[in-house]
């Protein structure tokens, strides 16, 4: 466990460049994506992100990742993105939102929608700053053939996924969150048609993904599903297009090449990682018992800070909220 001194050592991050120092001098990234739980109820059939083996391990308490966001936030993470798995299924992430945001990081959660209630997004208000949610498909039957759906609902043939995300769309949408939709394109809805959806959607930010394979997790996935470069620039251009009226609407495609190397990852045990080379590669000490920047020398061959400038990475995050808060409450954080 790392001690409230060496903790201490580094400044809060709060600039605007795109790096912060380390202890050893070396940049650490802006942006992380904190794979919090590695659980999924889903059952989508290209899921880079299943984590097998991290499911069969203890789940960190509550204090212990308030211990790690606040080390993040002195290591100069300045925003945090809880993704999974399915990070509603983690019992602490609502601590985790609030306790992220207390110690001045701009907040964001991808989520496959289940268990976003309204009570949870009247919760969040103050808290969370962005809400992204995975939507791939114009129609229920084409997430049905990419396994986008609750696991049950797969095995039966069918996903009732649109219907649950859209009614989060709208209570997100009276709450004033900013809204991320994320699509993964593959050859089967290569050739669908989003632009109603996402004009209905109406997110401030819609990012496009090409499946993308990772050796030992989504080895399994049909090489079928697989598609190029070309289809994938097609499917993004056609859709910049159509929604070339849709100014306030940020559509930013990412092929594989720049995906790899341009994220900094956190698991569930809070070990980093990055993908340069199209498989996880993992730090061997925990930022929980070590602290984020020593954690983070380990990997950071893995990232380019200028790859992840170029795909966009470093986007305008912050977020002024449109509807006047409710008073946010202290003291009930760890
Ligand atoms: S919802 Fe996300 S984590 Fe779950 S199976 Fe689908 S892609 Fe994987």
């Amino acid at each position: 466990m790392w001690t409230q001194n060496n903790m201490n050592s580094e400044p809060l991050g709060s600039g605007n460049s795109t790096q912060q120092k380390s202890l050893s001098n070396l940049p650490v990234p802006t942006a992380l994506n904190w794979h919090c739980e590695a659980v999924c109820n889903y059952d989508c059939t290209f899921c880079y992100a299943p984590f097998e083996d991290q499911r069969k391990r203890s789940r960190l308490t509550s204090q212990e990742g308030c211990k790690v966001i606040e080390n993040l936030a002195i290591a100069g993470i300045q925003k945090i993105n809880f993704v999974g798995g399915e990070p509603m299924l983690h019992p602490h992430i609502q601590d985790w939102i609030r306790y992220s945001k207390k110690v001045g990081m701009t907040t964001s959660i991808v989520s496959n929608g289940t268990r976003m209630d309204g009570q949870f997004l009247s919760d969040m208000v103050g808290h969370l700053d962005w809400l992204g949610l995975s939507i791939d498909a114009s129609t229920d039957e084409l997430h049905a053939l990419m396994g986008r759906g609750l696991k049950g609902e797969i095995r039966q043939g069918h996903s009732d996924h649109l219907n649950r995300t859209k009614f989060i769309v709208q209570k997100a949408r009276q709450l004033g969150f900013g809204i991320k939709l994320n699509t993964v394109v593959t050859s089967v809805n290569v050739d669908d048609d989003m632009s109603d959806l996402v004009r209905w959607i109406n997110p401030n930010r819609w990012k496009i993904f090409q499946v993308l394979p990772i050796k030992g997790e989504n080895d399994h996935m049909p090489r079928e599903f697989l598609i190029d470069a070309s289809q994938f620039s097609q499917y993004v251009e056609r859709h910049k297009m159509t929604l070339s009226d849709l100014s306030e609407v940020e559509v930013v495609g990412e092929n594989n090449d720049q995906m790899l190397g341009t994220y900094a990852m956190m698991d569930a045990q809070t070990l980093v990682y990055t993908n340069m080379n199209g498989h996880y590669e993992y730090s061997n000490q925990s930022v929980l018992d070590i602290g984020f920047s020593k954690a983070w020398e380990q990997v950071n061959h893995g990232f380019s800070d200028s790859e992840f400038l170029q795909r966009g990475g470093q986007w305008n995050w912050d977020r002024k909220y449109s509807i006047s808060l409710p008073m946010i409450q202290g003291g009930d954080e760890q």
